[in-house]
């Protein structure tokens, strides 16, 4: 049989490596280090974790911890060993980086079906089965490369984005319906300011503390000089941002039938209108300070952020126009993604891409069907997002509940919600592997 061709060695590629390998198909996995080094990788080991070393929440009545329960149920190499190597982090799974990173090698490096090859692609194989996981900073000519295969238009390779929040954590006391002077169907929340709450937003926002940047990062500040961060626009004068992505004008605020001061909208992220972006919000605050400062908008006291906003180096396909949920491309079935590059964000994301591609890698190695997860399992809605996503304004996205489908009847109470989706996820995600992976209901958990 034709070994499968995993490009990167990161978590995706890893993880599909071991899944594929693990369903009788040969792999070769090539990973560029140590003889070329990524801006942000630092040692030769797979997976390794390029910046934090948590996983996220544990809890699974928490999207993270969620994705995490379900990637033990089907059998995740990566959650393994993360699990065997976590030290105490109150409530998350934070690993030891080095212990973790060097036991995942040995354990992909040692599978009798995997060749590790310390080799750079730097084109698209012409045949046989590819999984192409080489994160956010692919190297250039695989990029250029895919660039060709896709489109000038289906690969970006810079991530300035807005936080976006759960619509159903806005106050809709406070926010109102409407596009700008009517035009068309009534579009955006609009979140209105008055003066004084406008000059609070401001103060916050121009003294609000900057996230650090790496090294190579600065380098590439320059790209982004046509798209600045909301609180460069708010330093250059205290106005500034009225005449941006506070405008007001046109915004009619029903509760006074006028204008207000200022005014942020959010515009529509997901097809089911539960994903909100702040419009013109992409920044390079600290996390923890975009909260603080844009919970001072009214109407977002209480929102619930699904993804902050970042300004930094990530290359990831339009995944919408080009990748269907077997993570195969839709012009080329031979061809599959995973990973940061088709649009998921953060470790735990790429895991649940990297098992399925690498499962499906398999599949397709022995003429079988590939397979899509559950929408209402966590992984199954993140790879539904990447591939059926609105391909216009498409931004990477991490777990999180909004992405499932709504539990019916509707449940109000927060908590209670989580609870529910988890449940029909964990029942959902063991079904699954009963019926689509034939495994009996007594789960074999991966050993470390
Ligand atoms: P990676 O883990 O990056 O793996 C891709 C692999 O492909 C790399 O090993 C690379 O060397 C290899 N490769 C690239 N091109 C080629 C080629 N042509 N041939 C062969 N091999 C190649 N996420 C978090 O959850 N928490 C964080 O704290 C975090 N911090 C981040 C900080 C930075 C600076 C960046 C850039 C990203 C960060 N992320 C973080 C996002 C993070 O990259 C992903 O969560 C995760 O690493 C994605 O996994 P992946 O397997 O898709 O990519």
């Amino acid at each position: 049989m034709q070994p499968v061709q995993i490009i990167g060695g990161g978590i995706a590629g890893a993880e599909a490596a071991w899944q594929c390998a693990q369903a009788g198909v040969p792999v070769v996995l090539f990973e560029m280090r140590p003889g070329r080094v990524s801006p942000a990788h630092h040692t030769a080991y797979l997976g390794e974790l390029v910046c934090s070393n948590s996983f996220g929440a544990l809890a699974t009545d928490r999207a993270p911890g969620l994705l995490k329960e379900e990637l033990r149920r089907l059998g995740s190499l990566v959650i393994a060993v993360a699990d065997a190597h976590a030290v105490p982090a109150g409530g998350a799974l934070a690993v030891d980086r080095v212990v973790y990173s060097e036991q995942l090698t040995q354990r992909v490096a040692n599978h009798p079906l995997i060749t590790l090859r310390r080799e750079e692609v730097r084109q698209i194989p012409k045949t046989g089965i590819v999984v192409f996981a080489t994160g956010p900073l692919t190297s250039e000519p695989l990029a250029q490369h895919l660039q060709q295969l896709t489109g000038l238009d289906y690969l970006s390779f810079f991530d300035a984005a807005s936080p976006i929040v759960e619509g159903e954590s806005l106050d809709r006391d406070k926010v109102f319906l409407a596009s700008r002077y009517d035009r068309g169907e009534a579009a955006y929340y609009n979140c209105p300011l008055s003066e004084a709450e406008y000059r609070a937003f401001w103060e916050a926002l121009v003294n609000a503390e900057q996230a650090e940047l790496k090294a190579f990062e600065h380098e590439e500040r320059r790209f982004f000089e046509a798209c600045l961060p909301v609180e460069e626009l708010a330093r250059r004068g205290y106005q500034t941002l009225r005449y941006g992505p506070l405008k007001p004008v046109g915004l009619t605020d029903p509760r006074t039938g006028r204008w207000p001061y200022a005014c942020v909208q959010l515009r529509q992220e997901d097809k089911a209108g539960r994903l909100w972006n702040l419009v013109g919000f992409q920044t390079n605050l600290k996390w923890s300070e975009q909260r603080r400062v844009f919970q001072l908008i009214p109407g977002l006291e209480e929102a619930e952020f699904v993804r902050f906003g970042v300004m930094h180096r990530n290359t990831f396909l339009c995944s919408p126009h080009l990748i269907a949920p077997t993570l195969q491309f839709r012009s080329a079935p031979r061809l599959l993604a995973c990973g940061q590059l088709t649009g998921t964000e953060g470790y735990t994301a790429a895991v649940a891409g990297g098992w399925l591609a690498g499962t499906n890698a398999a599949r397709l190695a022995r003429s079988l069907n590939p397979l899509t997860l559950p929408v209402e399992t966590m992984a199954g809605a993140l790879i539904d997002y990447v591939s059926t996503g609105d391909p216009k304004n498409f931004q990477p996205m991490p777990p999180n509940f909004a992405l499932l489908p709504e539990v019916v009847p509707a449940i109000r109470q927060k908590q209670q919600r989580y609870w529910a989706y988890r449940d029909r996820a964990l029942a959902a995600i063991d079904r699954f592997g009963r019926d689509a992976l034939g495994r009996g209901s007594e789960r074999e958990p991966t050993a470390v």
